[in-house]
């Protein structure tokens, strides 16, 4: 027998592996996207409809276009991401539906109609606790116990407290809504832990987030350190991640404001969330 033939075999093996590995993920991808036309194909039910009505100004200030959009958007993700009430809490459609459309403000003008890690949603019929070592930045451990509102984890879980949802969703412009906090969260933690460097398309325009950003965190920080008032809440210092998400709710709910004090952060804003509320 030629020597030849069992490497051939080998080359055909691996080849043939390939195929189907790629046929796998290209049939997975394909079902995804088809699933997806059939649920953005329905209509946006009519008790979903009153939930936007009732508990979401926002929705209302919206362009039609945008409207349609973030509709989509909510009915995909609603199709898509488990709900699991904690701690006892019964989650009802009008939890879901608040949850899911205004997490969507964040995709409008997107192709992708998910967050691609997100797994599941967790409520909570109260703020929570969570007891967590947390190390300073010098170097010492702290077993710290905290209240949270919410809280976005990287493997794709999103923790929410309804009546803070709830609260959120009621005052559009206040600049304090957890729904957009934690999604923030999720589209930064697409590209690893979240360090306030969500995926922004174009080497030019990742280095001038970055420097953007930067410049705008140390200013913060030297503003805190004066004891200055400012637009944007304390929290924002706490790292560039949570700076990231607490100007993701200014930029959403207090854009004018954001704007005018903030012009280079708000059009970095603008461009990774490819919308301008300012024409809303
Ligand atoms: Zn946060």
């Amino acid at each position: 027998m030629s020597e030849g033939l069992p490497y051939l075999w080998l080359v055909l093996f691996v080849a043939a592996l390939v195929c189907v590995s790629a046929g796998w993920l290209w049939g997975a991808a394909w079902l995804q996207q088809w699933r997806r036309l059939r649920v953005r194909s329905q209509p946006f039910p009519r008790a979903w409809r009153e939930v936007l009505r009732q508990r979401m100004p926002a929705f209302r200030t919206l362009p039609a276009d945008l409207q349609l959009q973030l509709k989509k958007h909510a009915q995909v993700l609603l199709a898509e991401v488990p709900f699991i009430g904690c701690n006892g809490l019964v989650v009802t459609t009008e939890m879901r539906v608040l949850v899911a459309a205004q997490a969507a403000l964040l995709l409008l003008n997107r192709r992708a109609a998910s967050f691609r890690n997100l797994r599941q949603v967790l409520l909570y019929p109260e703020p929570f606790i969570v007891d967590r070592a947390q190390t300073d930045g010098h170097g010492i451990t702290d077993d710290t116990r905290r209240v949270l509102s919410g809280e976005s984890w990287q493997q794709g879980q999103v923790i929410l407290s309804w009546p803070d949802v709830l609260a959120g969703a009621a005052v559009p412009d206040d600049g304090h809504n957890v729904v957009i906090h934690e999604f923030a969260h999720q589209l930064d933690q697409e590209t690893g832990p979240a360090n306030g460097a969500p995926y922004v398309f174009g080497r030019a325009a990742r280095q001038r987030w970055a420097a953007t950003m930067s410049a705008e965190f140390d200013a913060l920080g030297q503003r805190l350190a004066r004891g200055g008032d400012g637009l944007i809440d304390a929290y924002g210092a706490t790292n560039p991640a949570e700076f990231f998400a607490v100007t993701s709710e200014l930029f959403f709910e207090r854009p004018q404001a954001l704007a005018s004090a903030h012009p280079l952060l708000f059009r970095e804003l603008s461009s990774c969330y490819r919308t301008n509320p300012l024409s809303w």
